[in-house]
């Protein structure tokens, strides 16, 4: 039997971010994670911290996403200090393209919205006509009459922030267990009993972040955590000389290495993770009308990942009433949050209270639903 400060089940972004987070306030954390063959969001994702259009009519998401993208160089060099991996953080803006002056209309309403519910905090964005956007995006489509653009918006690569998570937590003295489904949580307040296999590791705190596995375990620490599977399918590009300095909503990014990162359908599918021709056409069509010099290059490989999603698309985060210690923590942002999780999410719970800035996320919200 091994005691530690805390376990956190599921090593995906989320639970890695804060079992990191954890870690570096001197917790002696384990992260015990599923089998290669489970459905992992976080190696199957576009890699953007995206704060454009995240919050209408939820101001305390908006903030939540803006503090995380105001901390990520923080994360991104302090990972880059402890595990010397580079997770290429990018911060240069992002643009949401619009194609019609219905499509602009609609867009600037939306930026006008998050700005009236920012209130004090503001809201900085600028509507950029063709000739505008043609500067930012070299090689921009006829079709695309313009775009959104906010600075808050920027990119990563995910891999390697999944890698640095898991080197850091280990260099700060934590654990990191692969192939160690967890089936069973044995429950009483501040003392939380997890047998995987030959191991049993017991802690006064738990964290489940078992992406869309966390909502068979969440029944035991008497939650129960409506989760839903998005199918998001993704194309990558051969590398090319780098022409996409910023990633374009619907779906376009250059990586640092130079490929393309097409696509993200939102497709409501269960559990099937299969990729469909329809579903990357539709990518394809959109980068196309974008940036039609993409024509010319070659299509490597594609994938289909399947996001976890609340019903209303926002974070759940919640500590169990009946089992104080237990915490839930759950988004289908799983990448822009990486800051705020390691360091604000992750001090909350270290501290065991969920604070006025992130109360409005429990699974209260859903009552009478
Ligand atoms: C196509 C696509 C594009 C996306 N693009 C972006 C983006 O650009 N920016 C962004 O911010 N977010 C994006 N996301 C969302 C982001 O990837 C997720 O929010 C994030 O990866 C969720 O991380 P997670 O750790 O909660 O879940 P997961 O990555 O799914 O990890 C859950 C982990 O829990 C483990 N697990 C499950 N059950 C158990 C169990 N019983 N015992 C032990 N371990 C268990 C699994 O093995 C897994 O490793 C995208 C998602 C998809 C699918």
């Amino acid at each position: 039997m091994t005691f530690h400060d805390a376990i956190v089940i599921g090593g995906g972004v989320v639970g890695s971010a804060i079992a990191f987070g954890l870690a570096r306030q001197g917790l002696k954390v384990t992260v015990l994670d599923g089998e290669d063959v489970a459905v992992r969001a976080s190696r199957g994702n576009a890699g953007v911290v995206w704060v454009q259009g995240k919050g209408y009519g939820r101001p305390e998401y908006q903030l939540w996403t803006r503090r995380s993208a105001e901390d990520w160089p923080n994360l991104a060099a302090e990972l880059l200090d402890n595990t010397g991996l580079n997770v290429r953080l990018e911060k240069r803006g992002g643009v949401v393209p619009y194609f019609s002056e219905e499509g602009r209309d609609k867009r600037k309403a939306l930026m006008e919205q998050l700005r009236t519910e920012a209130g004090n905090a503001g809201f900085e964005y600028d509507m950029l006509d063709h000739q505008e956007l043609a500067r930012l995006v070299p090689g921009l489509g006829p079709k695309v009459l313009g775009a959104s653009y906010t600075a808050y918006d920027g990119q990563v690569n995910p891999l390697n922030l999944l890698r640095a998570l898991h080197a850091a937590l280990l260099r700060l003295g934590g654990h990191y267990v692969s192939n160690a489904r967890v089936a069973t949580i044995e429950a009483a307040p501040h003392a939380f009993t997890v047998r995987t296999g030959p191991k049993t590791v017991t802690a006064p705190k738990l964290i489940l972040a078992a992406g869309l596995g966390t909502v068979a375990l969440a029944s035991s620490l008497g939650l129960s955590v409506p989760l839903i599977p998005q199918r998001g399918q993704t194309l990558i590009t051969e590398r090319v000389d780098q022409t996409l300095p910023l990633p374009i909503q619907g779906g376009i990014r250059q990586t640092h290495e130079g490929t393309f990162q097409l696509g993200g359908t939102a497709e409501f599918t269960g559990f099937d993770d299969r990729t469909t021709t329809h579903g990357l056409c539709k990518g394809v069509r959109f980068a196309l009308d974008c940036l039609p010099y993409l024509a010319g290059v070659k299509v490597v490989r594609a994938w289909a990942a399947l996001r976890v999603m609340s019903p209303d698309e926002f974070p759940i985060y919640e500590q169990s009433a009946e089992f104080p210690g237990a915490f839930v923590a759950t988004c289908h942002s799983g990448i822009t949050l990486a800051a705020a999780h390691a360091y604000r999410l992750a001090k909350y719970v270290a501290l065991g209270d969920l604070p006025a800035e992130v109360a409005c996320f429990t699974t209260r919200r859903f009552d009478g639903e």
